[in-house]
């Protein structure tokens, strides 16, 4: 498979750009793999890749029920930060921002990452303590985090409602390095460098049950037939619960609720920044795609459901809150909305982390912050299957958290799945 480059466009010019190679194969599934992944999302995807290129394992199928990048991988708002403050949380998330740092040269892959500012508006002295708290943590543990007064807020985004607020503005909390990427291009870079090296991607190849001989997996039962697997990884986003029963281990502190997503037609530049507002009971995030559409987003749609669609109420709550912040917003289309199924976790916080069953692994619990930590996500992943133990960044990562009670709740919200929305 060829490289991309600036001599390849040149040189396929010659033959009106028709000769580029396939991104990635269609191979059938063998009998059997030494690693099989579930799901051909971000995670999936991502894992696969650094197991073949981290860990030397070539014997590697991705398995899809439907087509890659279908899940919540193509739904979601691309905010990409790592301005957590829990340990746990603090380490994995900075990591995965440096591999989003190098994503594009690492994958022979354009994903548009752009550092365009992670600005969270604060809209009380004591959210500004709070800002100010998680922040100098960042500082002191080597990410970058700054505060930013009104005065500076308002030169640099002027469209915000700074006269007639119902919760005035009063400052920000900023991430300068982080930003948002274009998500299809993160789902086909991690498959074209996955397939690069011989990881079998196969779609279309539902997973329907799962067969356990002597205490371990050792097939999959699938809709192209039965798939022998050594190691199996779940990384199924909002389908986790499914899977896991599946192979019989019965309940996971998982919940499935529904978030939607919307763009409007594309308009000139009027927005250089992801800009997050979420006081009072609301939610909002929102930023410009380099098409020009507004992206934005709200809460979770409150209840739980495999279904990939959402409600108009959260439509009614999300439009309230782009007018209250951004009143020119008002007369701007929507161009579309959509939704994607969330698998939320009862502290917010992910699962990357081994099973009661030896040769199974979890990667799940991303709730819907799993774009973000997509990169350090697959490559942590990979290690754990590799070497069937937990590098110490993500041994909090995991299910037995509950029962010591030292659960990685970043929003101090409790064990309400919904409430990490
Ligand atoms: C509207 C919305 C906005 C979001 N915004 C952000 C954001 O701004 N920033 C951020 O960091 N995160 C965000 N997220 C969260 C993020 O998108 C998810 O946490 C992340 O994509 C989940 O991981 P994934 O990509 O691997 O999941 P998915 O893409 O959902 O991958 C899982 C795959 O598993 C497949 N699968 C399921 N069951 C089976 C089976 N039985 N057999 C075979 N395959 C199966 C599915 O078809 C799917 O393709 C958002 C999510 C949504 C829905």
């Amino acid at each position: 498979m060829s490289r991309y480059s600036a001599w390849a466009v040149f040189k396929n010019g010659f033959s009106g750009q028709k000769n580029w190679d396939r991104q990635w194969r269609d191979p059938e599934p063998k009998k059997e793999y030494d690693v099989v992944i579930v799901g051909a999302g971000l995670h999936g995807l991502a894992t696969a890749y650094y197991l073949a290129k981290n860990h030397g394992i070539k014997n590697i199928a991705v398995l899809e029920k439907g087509w890659l990048g279908g899940g919540n991988a193509g739904r979601n708002t691309t905010i990409v930060r790592s301005n957590y403050m829990m340990p746990g949380n603090r380490y994995f998330y900075e990591h995965s921002l440096k591999l989003w740092e190098e994503l594009s040269h690492e994958l022979n892959y354009n994903v548009m990452f752009s550092q365009r500012h992670h600005v969270s508006l604060f809209h009380s002295p004591a959210a500004r303590d709070a800002a100010a708290r998680r922040y100098n943590t960042m500082r002191l543990t080597d990410t970058d985090g700054e505060l930013w007064d009104l005065d500076t807020l308002k030169k640099e985004i002027p469209h915000l409602n700074y006269n007639n607020a119902r919760f005035p503005i009063i400052g920000a909390a900023v991430q300068r390095r982080a930003g948002s990427a274009r998500h299809d291009a993160v789902a086909w870079g991690y498959a074209r460098g996955a397939d690069r090296q011989g990881v079998d991607i196969i779609q279309n190849c539902e997973v329907t049950g799962v067969t356990r001989e002597d205490g371990k997996v050792t097939a999959l039962e699938t809709s192209r037939g039965r798939i022998g697997a050594k190691k199996v990884g779940f990384a199924v986003a909002g389908n986790t619960s499914r899977l896991w029963q599946m192979a019989g281990l019965g309940n996971l502190p998982i919940e499935s609720h529904k978030l939607q997503a919307f763009v409007s037609e594309p308009l000139k530049p009027l927005l250089d920044h992801v800009v997050v507002y979420g006081v009072g009971g609301a939610h909002f995030y929102i930023s410009q795609s380099d098409k020009g559409g507004m992206v934005f987003g709200g809460d979770l749609d409150w209840y739980k459901s495999y279904a990939q669609r959402g409600n108009l109420p959260v439509v009614q709550d999300v439009a309230e809150c782009a007018t209250a912040i951004m009143p020119c917003l008002g007369r701007v289309r929507l161009l579309r909305h959509w939704s994607g199924v969330m698998d939320m976790s009862m502290d917010g916080s992910a699962f990357i982390c081994k099973t009661p069953i030896d040769n199974l692994y979890l990667n799940g619990g991303w709730n819907y912050g799993g774009f973000k930590a997509s990169p350090g996500s697959g490559w942590y992943f990979a290690d754990l299957i590799a070497n069937d133990r937990p590098d110490p960044v993500i041994e909090h990562f995991d299910l037995g958290r509950f029962k010591r009670g030292v659960i990685i709740d970043e929003r101090g919200a409790g064990p309400d799945p919904k409430l990490h929305g």
